[in-house]
């Protein structure tokens, strides 16, 4: 029984193959580091700006997709790719940079959609027309990193702008006809479980098509790293974690494409919870569980909006 809406069976629905990312990193900064809004990044975040599986960091982007499609192609034949701006911000740079370099990933008849890590804050007009343009050629989607609806939160882990801009932000893009997929961050310190439901409702009333849910990863080169080690909140076990994710799956609309369980923490920067380091076992547990627990996305979902 399909309990969720998971990425790798909407692939295949939607491109009639086995569909992989190919992780590429632009060579970007984002606001929150080069001093706009500030340099020390969101509280969570790595030095590797949240990317730390973009392959071949800062070598041609000709390069890094050689690299790898190699790594992929030994497990599938005929395999399609999304090629994947995943690290930093995406589209801080000038849009003629962004448009060589978006061109340049979608170029290859392999490649099956372009998918962008950005934030609501840094997607001017000229960079919308430009992925409004890029969408009728091959699929675009882009990747908003809220984490959270709650102010309190929002402040604490230094994100930069209010939940209003977000909002806008979809609206826009979704005017545009491009898909959005939003992170949403569970385990955040101070963060009950009703505030992590309401967040998964919002979102999944936002008129995003995607989720990227992930655990609360302490890493040894981010700031959230002190307040851990000095005491100031725990991180999830993984029976809570199971019991998060299931109660904000059933209160998001059963359409929502799930993108993503939990992270990818790079295993040599992991601090806490260590738990996470083994992904299999991870998901096997989290299947566990929702089986035991007779979890369906959509069961709790409530339009309101
Ligand atoms: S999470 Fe994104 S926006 Fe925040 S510091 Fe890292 S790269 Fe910048």
């Amino acid at each position: 029984m399909m309990r969720y809406r998971a990425l790798n069976a909407y692939l295949r629905e939607r491109f009639g193959r086995k569909i992989y990312k190919l992780a590429l990193d632009a060579g970007m900064t984002c606001p929150n580091r080069d001093g706009t809004l500030g340099t020390r990044g969101c509280i969570f975040c790595s030095h590797g700006g949240s990317g730390e599986f973009a392959v071949g960091q800062r070598e041609t982007l000709a390069m890094q997709m050689e690299e790898a499609r190699r790594i992929v192609s030994a497990k599938a034949k005929n395999a399609g790719y999304i090629a994947y701006f995943q690290s930093f911000t995406n589209t801080y740079a000038p849009v003629e940079t962004l448009e060589a370099l978006y061109r340049a990933a979608m170029e290859p008849d392999d490649v099956v959609a372009l998918s962008i890590a950005t934030r609501p804050d840094c997607i001017p007009e000229e960079v919308l027309r430009l992925l409004c343009r890029l969408n009728t050629w091959k699929p675009v989607w882009v990747e908003l990193g809220l984490q959270t609806i709650h102010p309190a939160s929002a402040a604490y882990i230094r994100r930069g702008y209010p939940l209003s801009c977000y909002e806008a932000c979809v609206k826009r893009l979704r005017a545009s006809g491009i898909e959005v997929i939003t992170h949403m961050i569970l385990g955040l310190p101070m963060e009950t479980p009703r505030m992590m439901y309401e967040t998964a409702a919002y979102i999944g009333q936002s008129g995003v098509q995607g989720i990227k849910l992930q655990l609360l990863h302490v890493l040894r080169d981010a700031d959230l790293a002190s307040d851990y080690q000095a005491g100031i909140f725990p991180t999830l076990t993984l029976e809570k974690y199971a019991e998060l994710l299931g109660g904000c799956i059933r209160r998001l609309p059963e359409d929502l494409v799930i993108h993503r369980l939990t992270g990818d923490g790079a295993k040599k920067n992991l601090i806490a919870p260590l738990w996470s380091a083994d992904k299999k076992w991870v998901l096997h547990a989290i299947h566990t569980y929702f089986e035991r627990e007779d979890v369906r996305q959509g069961a709790l979902f409530q339009k309101i909006l």
